[in-house]
């Protein structure tokens, strides 16, 4: 398939160009382009929502079985090219080829299980207090969805909200990250030549601060899928609540792992060398904080910082390397403020990361394990988004649950151990939305609850059947026979 020059967006079966377009660059390479997007404005946000508004009560009244059938097309070519757009997934953000395609194998997945869910469309049945009354539940779509997500799973993030709205019958105004939307992009072109009519996807790539603002704002919006900052989220929450839209976010991170005296040592430092690490630590369900127990504290730290120093960064397409380069310059620029930050506060940095030579222009940045902080310190409490962790040494199980929910965020954390007991108490005291034993705090799966508790999610959860409750609306009727 030959690459447009200028890649549009989509709106009401038009591809639209705009007045401006944006150059994305490779973080690998600076000096290769990878594409060039139209960039979008608020008008076009206008169109695309009326658009979307003409097609949503067509498409929501399809029998599930055929939305189910472009769904599950659209999952077979994902599948198919999951090498060639997975390339280009990390050429344009700077995770890994296998994650790069990992990616889009997952997006393949998700589409997948949502073409099940779209001929499974199960309701309720209630008996009535009243004799000779039946209740039915039905689950109906709430009309137009806006998807707004962020750059660091730029195909992962736009399937998970995409496949479920369309599956339960809604239609989409999308607007992914403008620095990283050619996977985007190609999502979108693979969905609309699967069979979407007109009108049911529309592709909007723009600035947060114009297009994802007209998204919040319009009126026509009824509800908002949001992935992204905490300080954006809680803005966008208002407004969209304000005009008595349905909002669901996901926000930051600040996860432990928690590493006990009988956790085997092996296990602890893999989640935490993947958990930590993987991604170049750009992911919200980033392990960030290291809580380990006195008893294991010194063996696991040093263990850790022993494969550190042999991690390989690199160009994220040279198979060898564990993880890319940062995904631009502002969010390098961010993760050095960090380090500096946790040397003024007094934590020691065990193995110092700085900015590496990898043979090519782009934002690489080695590892960075602080030991020696303290709970209280901002790069113990505040989401870095880097290849960055903190280990704080804890009493006991208690004291290591204390440290971990001292935090405004909620999102997913971790314990090693191979004790059923302590394993057991974690799970029901952590104060998250997910809980992984001797696991890494990332490699959650599509078909299981996604999200968090405190500042890191707001409204239903995402993924799996629990997705149901943020894209339908339910419809109760009362029926007396005769
Ligand atoms: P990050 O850049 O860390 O992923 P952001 O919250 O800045 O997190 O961005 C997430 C998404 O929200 C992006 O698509 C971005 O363009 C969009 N966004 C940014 N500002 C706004 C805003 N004021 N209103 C709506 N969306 C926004």
């Amino acid at each position: 398939m030959s690459e447009p020059t200028v890649h549009p967006n989509r709106i009401g079966g038009e591809e639209r160009l705009g007045d401006d377009v944006r150059t994305v660059r490779n973080p690998s390479d600076l000096e290769e382009v990878v594409g060039r997007f139209a960039r979008a404005g608020a008008a076009d946000v206008a169109d695309a929502v009326e658009a979307a508004r003409a097609a949503a009560p067509a498409w929501g009244a399809r029998p599930g079985p055929d939305r189910a059938r472009i769904l599950a097309a659209a999952a077979g070519e994902l599948r198919e090219r999951a090498d060639e757009l997975g390339t280009l997934l990390s050429r344009e953000e700077g995770k890994t080829l296998a994650e790069g395609i990992g990616e889009f194998r997952r997006a393949a997945e998700l589409f997948d299980y949502y073409a099940q869910e779209a001929y499974r469309p199960v309701g309720t049945l209630l008996d009535s207090a009243r004799p000779g009354v039946g209740i039915e539940v039905r689950h109906a779509p709430i009309g137009v969805v806006g998807v707004i997500t962020p750059w660091n799973f730029p195909v992962a993030i736009p399937a998970w909200k995409i496949a479920p709205a369309l599956a339960y019958g809604n239609a989409v105004v999308f607007k992914p990250a403008e620095q990283a939307p050619a996977s985007a992009w190609h999502l979108c072109d693979v969905l609309i030549r699967a069979g979407l009519p007109d009108g049911v996807l529309n592709l909007v790539i723009g600035s947060g601060r114009e297009v994802g603002a007209a998204i919040a704002e319009h009126p026509g919006v009824d509800g908002v899928t949001f992935t992204g900052s905490t300080e954006i989220g809680r803005a966008l929450a208002a407004t969209v609540a304000g005009r008595l839209g349905k909002v669901q976010l996901e926000l930051g991170g600040k996860n432990a792992l928690v590493v006990l005296d009988d956790a085997d040592l092996d296990v602890a430092v893999e989640c935490a060398v993947q958990g930590a690490y993987g991604s170049t630590g750009q992911r919200c369900t980033a392990s960030s904080r290291l809580i380990a127990t006195r008893g294991v504290h010194d063996a696991f730290v040093e263990a850790l910082a022993e494969r550190l120093r042999s991690l390989r960064v690199g160009h994220a397409l040279d198979p060898e390397v564990f993880y890319g380069p940062v995904a631009s310059e502002a969010q390098l620029r961010q993760d050095l403020a960090y380090l500096e930050i946790g040397e003024a506060e007094g934590a020691t940095a065990l193995v110092r990361g700085g900015e590496i030579d990898a043979g090519r222009p782009g934002h690489y940045l080695s590892p960075t394990l602080f030991v020696g902080a303290r709970p209280e310190m901002r790069i113990a409490q505040e989401e870095i988004f880097g290849p960055v962790a903190t280990v704080l040494e804890a009493q006991d199980l208690d004291d290591a649950l204390r440290i971990a929910n001292d935090s405004p965020y909620g999102l997913v954390a971790a314990v090693a151990t191979r004790s059923l007991a302590a394993a057991e108490r974690f799970k029901r005291e952590a104060e998250v939305g997910m809980t992984m034993v001797n696991l890494p705090t990332a490699g959650q799966e599509a078909h299981a609850p996604f999200g968090g508790a405190k500042a890191s999610s707001y409204g239903p959860r995402e993924q799996g059947r629990y997705a149901r409750e943020f894209f339908t609306t339910a419809r109760t009727a009362y029926v007396r026979a005769g």
